[in-house]
């Protein structure tokens, strides 16, 4: 009789490096950011489109920082991956893990399976940038994350709607990770919507933080979208964030600090 084998997991990844967070509430923090391929979502303000279809190759940093990056085939196997990790692990240097994407959660089982393990070998926190708009593929691997930013898309800025997602997608994160939210403001932004937002949010808890992040345009030869998102204007702004604080405890205004500093 032979022995059952299971074949190792893998995941599709676009690139593995290590960089300074320049967004939301890890803003400045060091992280090891593994960039998942795929996102089943057209934002217009995307600046990661070229992660919507898996790359036949993805880049992988050897030395944390240092962007020397080496090309490898996709898929990816499971120990690969934490091989990468513990390659860019060096002590002391970095603050958390960042699952990023494209939409990471779309690749919720290979999660479930590699988590456990690079938190156990790592030691490092976990956290989750998404979409916001898959519980149920969250709630599979809760249990292993330790921050999540969700991104709650106004139909306004965004092109997508998913408010009843977004809802349920909070009330569970909530409950069990830290978490903050993140709104993409642009010229188009409806202030209904932003009441709307700020209303869901404080439906969960008044005390989540809110990031309003005012987009940052994509060069001309980025622009995908036949109606891309330009800067908010100033005065909008600040009306913008008097009018959610009614609402909520903490809303923040921060920009792109990473574009700032031309990180990755
Ligand atoms: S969810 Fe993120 S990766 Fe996907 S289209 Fe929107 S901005 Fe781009």
């Amino acid at each position: 009789m032979t022995a059952k084998t299971t074949a190792e997991p893998t995941a599709r990844l676009v690139e593995v490096f290590s960089a300074i967070q320049g967004e939301g509430l890890n803003v400045g923090t060091r992280q090891i950011f593994i960039r998942f391929a795929f996102c089943d979502l057209r934002c217009h303000f995307c600046d990661s489109a070229h992660t919507w279809n898996a790359p036949a190759s993805c880049r992988i940093e050897r030395s944390p920082g240092l962007r020397d990056f080496e090309s490898h085939p996709n898929p990816v196997p499971l120990t690969t991956l934490i091989e990468w990790v513990e390659r860019q692990n060096l002590p002391c240097l970095h603050d958390s893990i960042s699952l990023t994407g494209g939409e990471p959660l779309l690749h919720a089982p290979f999660l479930q399976e590699f988590l456990p393990k690079v938190r156990s070998l790592t030691g490092l926190p976990i956290y989750l940038e998404t979409g916001g708009h898959r519980p149920e593929q969250l709630a599979t691997i809760l249990p292993y994350l330790d921050s999540v930013g969700m991104d709650l898309k106004l139909p306004s800025v965004s092109g997508e709607s998913h408010w009843q997602a977004h809802s349920q997608f909070l009330q569970l994160c909530h409950s069990q990770s830290e978490t903050f939210v993140k709104i993409i403001i642009s010229h188009r932004t409806d202030l209904a919507e932003l009441e709307r937002a700020a209303l869901l949010v404080a439906d969960v808890s008044p005390e989540i933080p809110v990031f309003l992040q005012p987009v940052t345009p994509l060069a001309e030869s980025d622009q995908f979208s036949q109606t891309p998102a330009l800067a908010p204007a100033p005065a909008d702004v600040l009306t913008w964030q008097t009018s959610m604080k009614r609402f909520l405890k903490y809303v923040r205004v921060v920009p792109q600090t990473h574009k700032m500093l031309n990180q990755l």
